[in-house]
């Protein structure tokens, strides 16, 4: 591509680039160079052609140098980083006996690490490259006979994996290739002490890589004091940004109108396409599903109170379409990737725009339309003004009573500079909440 060809084509996917010695973006599937195994299993899945963040991405990796990849939710994220993972991988010594992992990615939810082990695990088995998942709430035992036997690939939750360390069942001396997925959540308060422990025994000399959907501006001098020198590529526009193919309602009522009015909805809406419902805790969570279930609706929950077998087998059924509904805190707003799913209900207001923006992002997955609902009381007002500047963005209607909502109710924006991040307080040495913020957790405590 002459020089000329690389500005239109990225102008023409909503590629933003900023770094030095920026390499070209790839087209096509061979022009990534990558083996032919990789390439089999592509045209296996029927996938045409990169997706933009593939596209700049995939030769950014691949000259081993860090990297920010911003892009929305079910944008072919997790193979940007594991396709150059397994080429990556290739380029080293074989493992010794008792080495830990060559790549190491991070994930916050235990349900986004197994979504993107099976990836691996499609991608890696033609290639002798093992994967394993660490997470927990699963019975260490044959998690720990995987780090014994040696695996090239560990994907893991940093909880767990801090444990698996400690007792000495792996280690990180041979990480040489570290992502962090969902990389502004990972950064969070929850996250932010286990990310420095597990860091701090990864050689410095390793090529980072971060991706996520939103990227506070608050997060990326944190996030710079991990990475070298880093590129950074972003699809569409750096603001918080709500996928375009979601028609977005946000109807402002009271809490005691909300349960009426979610069977209303579901009486419209329920035709056994999957719909999701989002809680804020755990036990307004059991809550409602209980009283659905009485009312006679087939709704199961997720949350982090659950076992982990339980939590399996209720996403198994939801995505099988067995159980349409399903329940769930932001346990689910990241990352997963269900195909199908009809329509997004935010029964309560989350915590934070991203989150938001991450669990509507659910639904109108890889080109699919969907449809997100929100239920928005008094006690969110602070949110309006951010929230109306997604919803414009996105060339949605805002209701008059949001509106006047967002002119009373002064508070966070969305996006870039002004984001609404959950540690708002500068710096992230600060723990201290806003006060009046519903479920904000206590200092590393999720609420979900
Ligand atoms: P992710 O953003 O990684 O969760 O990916 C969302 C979905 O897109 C997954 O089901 C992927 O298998 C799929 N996908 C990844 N790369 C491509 C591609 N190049 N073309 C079409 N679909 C893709």
């Amino acid at each position: 591509m002459s020089e000329q060809d690389v500005i239109l084509y990225r102008k023409r996917r909503d590629i933003t680039v900023e770094g030095y010695d920026i390499p070209k973006p790839v087209r096509f599937f061979e022009e990534a160079n990558f083996p032919d195994y990789c390439l089999q299993v592509m045209t296996k899945c029927g996938f045409v052609e990169p997706t933009p963040i593939q596209s700049q991405g995939w030769p950014m990796a691949l000259k081993g140098r860090d990297l920010i990849g911003i892009a929305e939710t079910g944008s072919g994220k997790t193979l940007a980083y594991l396709l150059p993972a397994l080429v990556h991988v290739k380029a080293q010594p074989r493992l010794a006996n008792g080495e830990g992992p060559i790549v190491l990615v991070l994930a916050p939810t235990r349900e986004l690490a197994v979504q993107i082990q099976e990836e691996a695990a499609k991608f890696g088995s033609n290639s002798n490259v093992r994967s394993t998942c660490i997470y927990g709430g699963a019975p260490k035992g044959p998690q720990i006979r995987d780090l014994k036997r040696g695996v090239e690939i560990v994907i893991a939750t940093p909880g767990r994996l801090i444990d698996m360390l400690e007792a000495c069942h792996t280690n990180l001396r041979r990480v040489t290739y570290l992502v962090l997925d969902e990389a502004d959540r990972m950064l969070d308060m929850g996250f932010e002490p286990q990310i420095r422990k597990i860091i701090s025994q990864i050689r410095p000399d390793r090529q980072t890589l971060y991706w996520s959907a939103t990227w506070p501006r608050e997060v990326e001098a944190l996030a710079r004091t991990f990475l070298c020198n880093p590129y950074k590529v972003i699809i569409g526009s750096p603001d918080l940004k709500a996928n375009q193919s979601i028609n977005q309602f946000v109807e402002v009522i009271s809490d005691h109108e909300k349960y009426p009015r979610l069977i209303k909805l579901l009486s419209e809406l329920m035709d056994g396409n999957r719909i999701l419902i989002f809680l804020e805790t755990k036990k307004g969570c059991d809550q409602i599903t209980r009283q659905l279930r009485t009312n006679g609706w087939p709704a199961l929950s997720i949350h982090g109170d659950k076992a982990q077998a339980e939590r399996d087998w209720v996403l198994a059924e939801f995505k099988s379409g067995k159980s349409p509904i399903m329940t769930a805190t932001d346990v689910a707003a990241r990352g997963l990737d269900v195909k199908d799913i009809k329509c997004v209900i935010n029964y309560d207001f989350p915590s934070s725009l991203e989150d938001y923006v991450h669990r509507i992002g659910r639904t109108g997955r890889a080109g699919a339309k969907g449809t997100a609902f929100t239920f928005f009381t008094s006690s969110n007002a602070r949110y309006a003004r951010g929230l109306v500047k997604i919803l414009q963005e996105a060339g949605q209607s805002v209701s008059s009573a949001l509106a006047a909502l967002a002119r009373s109710g002064g508070g966070a924006m969305g996006g870039g500079a002004t984001g609404n991040f959950r540690s708002r307080g500068r710096g992230f040495g600060n723990r201290q909440l806003r006060s009046g913020s519903n479920a904000i957790p206590v200092a590393g405590k999720k609420p979900w």
